[in-house]
């Protein structure tokens, strides 16, 4: 009997995205290995720590490196870092009080829930750019002040369709001291994305979630970059006293990630794409001549990422049926499948499948919709 058959908790066929809400990604077996092994023995956290960081920072070709319970987590040390560096009696003043303290600009367009991870250390969000349409140079530089601590940037095409080229804004900003961070949790693949914002682009820290692409630990994420930023991380994070120290990472967490990137980078990424391919014509096919369905590969994703999707739109008057209440007989059914709601009907991704589930959902879906 499963753990999850044991406490009546139902497992989920995850054909939405790798979404927290649903349990992250799932971990290679590696991954799960080395994760036993490191379980096996008491070890001095810190040296862990900075052990499994430079591996990973040499395997992603970065200066440096840092493991945290999170992408968010790493948004909330990061922005800590950059205002503590290794400073202890600054670490003991975070959270910031309210009042002009420093501003992180974002791009107003770039704006989500994930930057209260940044304004939980008591800093200023302040916007740029309208939102609605390009940004514009001087936009940016309008928006500097004394108070600016850094940019914060969002990547991913859906995120960057308004926003100034990431290089612009290094280019901007370094010309004026001010760090760059990137925030690209979901943006993998591509691989080359773990060194393509920080080496290539010139980004400071370029922040992953581990248990999204990675196939990492769910409880994991990653900061990569500039050394003198990532050693103040240190200072804030557990086992230190500092904001930090609620978001704990274990000795298992770190040596999962540690393998779920020596697997990353050495994973053979053009097959993978190929059966990402292959699953989403799989359902364009399976969905073929129903009535009131129209089903098409989009390229980048729903959300913005390099991989391919099926995008499936219901016509509600032929089906008789609301997306809404396909969603959620998906959901109820027998397995419980999860499919993403999109604007006009839902989509279909390959990534966060297992092998051969890609039928089951087809099955399922076609019930469903003929229903
Ligand atoms: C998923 C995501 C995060 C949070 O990642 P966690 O690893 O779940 O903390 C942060 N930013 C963006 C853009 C994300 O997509």
């Amino acid at each position: 009997m499963s753990i999850y058959e044991r406490i009546g908790v139902r497992p989920v066929i995850n054909a939405a995205t790798n979404l927290t809400r649903l349990g992250g990604s799932i971990m290679p077996t590696e991954v799960r290995q080395a994760m036993m092994e490191a379980a096996d023995s008491y070890v001095n956290i810190v040296d862990m720590q900075r052990a499994v960081s430079a591996r990973v920072a040499a395997l992603t070709h970065n200066e440096s490196a840092y493991v945290s319970s999170g992408a968010a987590a790493a948004l909330t040390l990061v922005t800590a870092a950059l205002i503590t560096a290794c400073d202890e009696a600054r670490v003991r003043r975070l959270p910031l009080p309210d009042g002009p303290n420093y501003d992180v600009l974002i791009h107003k367009s770039q704006r989500n829930g994930y930057d209260r991870a940044v304004a939980q250390v008591g800093v200023n969000i302040v916007e740029f750019g309208l939102g609605c349409s390009k940004t514009e140079a001087w936009e940016l530089e309008a928006a500097y002040t004394p108070r600016t601590l850094a940019v914060y940037y969002f990547t991913g095409a859906l995120k960057e369709k308004y926003a100034l080229p990431l290089g612009h804004v290094v280019k901007s900003a370094h010309a004026r001291g001010i760090p760059v961070v990137v925030d690209a949790a979901a943006q993998l693949p591509p691989v080359e994305n773990l060194w393509r914002y920080t080496r290539d682009l010139g980004a400071d820290i370029a922040i992953f979630s581990g248990g999204k692409g990675l196939c990492g630990p769910q409880p994991t994420g990653l900061a990569l970059g500039r050394k003198s930023i990532i050693d103040g991380i240190y200072v804030n994070a557990s086992p230190a006293h500092g904001i930090g120290r609620p978001m704990k990472v274990g000795k298992e967490e770190m040596a999962g990630l540690l393998a779920a990137v020596e697997r990353f980078v050495r994973l053979d990424h053009k097959a993978v794409m190929a059966r990402y391919e292959a699953v989403v014509q799989s359902f364009l096919e399976g969905l073929a001549g129903i009535p009131g369905v129209t089903a098409f590969r989009e390229f980048p994703n729903e959300s913005g990422q390099m991989m391919p999707c099926a995008v499936v739109n219901l016509d509600e008057s032929v089906l008789g049926m609301t997306r809404d209440a396909v969603v959620s007989a998906l959901l109820s059914g027998e397995p419980s499948i999860a499919v993403g709601a999109s604007h006009m009907g839902i989509y279909l991704n390959p990534q966060p499948l297992r092998d051969g589930e890609e039928g089951i959902v087809i099955e399922r879906l076609k019930e469903v919709l003929r229903r």
